[in-house]
């Protein structure tokens, strides 16, 4: 036997049920709300990653699937989405408004454990060349609703501004100051980041003590930025989207300005909740190539986390397993279930042609049918005989009425 990859799941039924169920919502969603889907490369040059997320990231230090091809460049695994579309923006020449909908795995090289695998997945959402605080609002409440529709219980929603990096030019300063002053209270990683990326020691919960006191780029906002997140405020209020204002919150990435949210749920228990967050990342596409800016917020969430978050799906897998009593009826049978399958009901049948009437039922059960229809000698009158699962309840009835209780159902 060859292992599976730590940090790797095989996702496959009965628990897939709920990744099917988070993906559809997902995909109906993002089509409702306007997003178009995109389907993007899982391998990119690893500069995209180290510019675009940056240089002294986590996940860029310590958590890269990188290495080199067979024709000597470095390439990396997507740790993260937003790169990589960005990229393509820019290299569409696209400067107007563009809203995407992702899915597909990511991969970062973290210690295992739950809720934090080495191959994960997410969806996303990239709303691209749109400023104003409307977009931010859209992104927000669309991941609200996306878990509230998939039964994700007790969602929290953490909110903050961290400004536009004119503003925090001044506020970095306050911060590396406040620090330094208590250099030996703080862990080696804060005092690393202190020069290199301090915003990130804010989130630190190592030095949550420390930081409690800290400056906070909140009470930093420059007018314009202070202006934005207020209607943010405003729009998530009027949409009735709850939210809590996290002055600490930063968000590991480089790239963002103003807006930045996480999501977390009572229902995940795991070292880390995080359900999925974003932010707006203006500063983007300039650091990747771009010659203008690019106004964008996305959003990503995870879908392993979120899945153990979600309630089992209920209701019957299939509404009809049918069942051949008669053999010489199997092309009939056949043919019925194309037909009931091709008006959308979920029927399937043993395509083997040969178990028995008791092997067929047994797999009517375990694939979760709602009911079965036998046929048997009175197909030729137009007859099955209907048997419901969940009761024992049996009657005989005709092929119009099978498929109108399946229509009521
Ligand atoms: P991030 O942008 O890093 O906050 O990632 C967005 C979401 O992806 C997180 O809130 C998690 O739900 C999920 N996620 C990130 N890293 C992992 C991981 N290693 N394993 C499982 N889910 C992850």
């Amino acid at each position: 036997m060859i292992p599976r990859l730590k940090g790797t799941d095989d996702i496959l039924p009965p628990e897939s049920a709920r990744w099917r169920k988070l993906l559809r919502v997902f995909d109906d969603m993002a089509e409702r709300y306007g997003y178009d889907l995109a389907l993007m490369p899982a391998i990119e040059s690893t500069e995209l990653f180290s510019r675009g997320v940056g240089e002294t990231t986590e996940v860029v230090e310590k958590q890269m699937y990188t290495f080199e091809d067979q024709g000597g460049r470095s390439v990396t695994l997507r740790p993260e989405f937003t790169a990589g579309i960005v990229r393509s923006y820019i290299a569409s020449g696209n400067q107007g408004l563009l809203k995407l909908a992702a899915a597909g795995p990511q991969f970062r090289y973290e210690q295992p454990q739950k809720g934090r695998r080495r191959q994960f997945f997410q969806v996303d959402l990239e709303y691209l060349g749109e400023a104003a605080p409307g977009a931010d609002i859209e992104v927000i409440e669309f991941s609200y609703r996306l878990l509230e529709s998939v039964g994700v219980d007790g969602i929290g929603v953490r909110l903050n501004s961290i400004g536009d990096a004119a503003d925090r030019v001044a506020y970095r300063g306050l911060l590396q100051d406040y620090l330094r002053e208590r250099q030996s209270a703080i862990s080696q990683d804060a005092q690393r980041r202190i020069e290199s990326n301090p915003l990130r020691v804010l989130d630190s919960k190592a030095d949550a003590e420390v930081v409690h006191d800290a400056p906070v780029p909140l009470d930093h906002l420059g007018p314009e930025a202070a202006a934005h997140f207020d209607q943010v405020r405003a729009g998530l209020d009027r949409l009735g989207v709850p939210y809590e204002i996290d002055p600490r919150l930063v968000r590991g990435l480089d790239y963002y300005n103003r807006t930045v949210f996480e999501f977390s749920a009572t229902s995940f228990e795991a070292a880390q909740s995080s359900l999925g967050g974003g932010g707006r990342y203006d500063p983007l596409g300039e650091l990747i190539g771009s010659k203008h800016p690019v106004a964008a917020v996305g959003v990503a969430m995870g879908c392993d986390r979120i899945v153990e978050a979600m309630a089992e799906p209920g209701g019957h897998r299939l509404d009809l397993y049918v069942v051949v009593a008669d053999r010489d009826r199997t092309a009939d049978a056949m043919e019925w279930v194309g037909r009931m399958r091709a008006r959308g009901f979920k029927v399937d049948w043993d395509a083997s042609a040969s178990r028995s009437v008791k092997a067929q039922f047994k797999a009517a059960n375990r694939f979760g049918a709602a009911a079965v229809a036998m046929v048997g000698g009175e197909w030729s009158d137009g007859v099955v005989s209907l048997k419901l699962l969940e009761t024992g309840e049996e009657r005989k009835v005709s092929v119009e009425e099978v498929e109108e209780w399946m229509k009521q159902r």
